[in-house]
């Protein structure tokens, strides 16, 4: 059975139709197809979050996976953060978790807090 769903790679969000052979029809450029495909294969999302710091002027710093990751593997990845409190100094692409949840991909800040 085809699924329908909307390209959230750039602001057209095209409407996608992708078939049982994963034939992806309704994309304006070639990166609708492979985020059709990956959709409905291994559908993956970048999550941001924020983790605790052990600053006194910034009580959490906000943070990203660096890729987007497995969305079964969301949950562990949230617990993970929640769990985590990281010292100050930190900078803008610090990891602040390695592979975070085993997911292959490391959690990094996305922000500046020198103290
Ligand atoms: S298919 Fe291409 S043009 Fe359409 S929303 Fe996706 S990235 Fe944008």
């Amino acid at each position: 059975m085809p699924t329908e769903l909307t390209c959230i790679i750039c602001p057209n969000g095209c409407h996608l139709t992708v078939d049982d052979n994963l034939n992806v029809t309704g994309n304006k450029c070639p990166r609708g197809v492979a985020y059709g495909k990956q959709e409905v294969t291994d559908p993956r999302r970048t999550i941001t979050t924020t983790v605790r710091t052990n600053s006194k002027t910034f009580a959490v710093c906000p943070v990203k996976t660096r890729e987007a990751v497995a969305k079964k593997l969301i949950f562990k990845v949230m617990e993970e953060a929640n769990k985590t409190t990281i010292a100050v100094p930190v900078h803008i692409g610090d990891v602040v978790v390695k592979d975070i949840a085993g997911s292959g991909t490391d959690l990094v800040a996305t922000r500046d807090i020198e103290e």
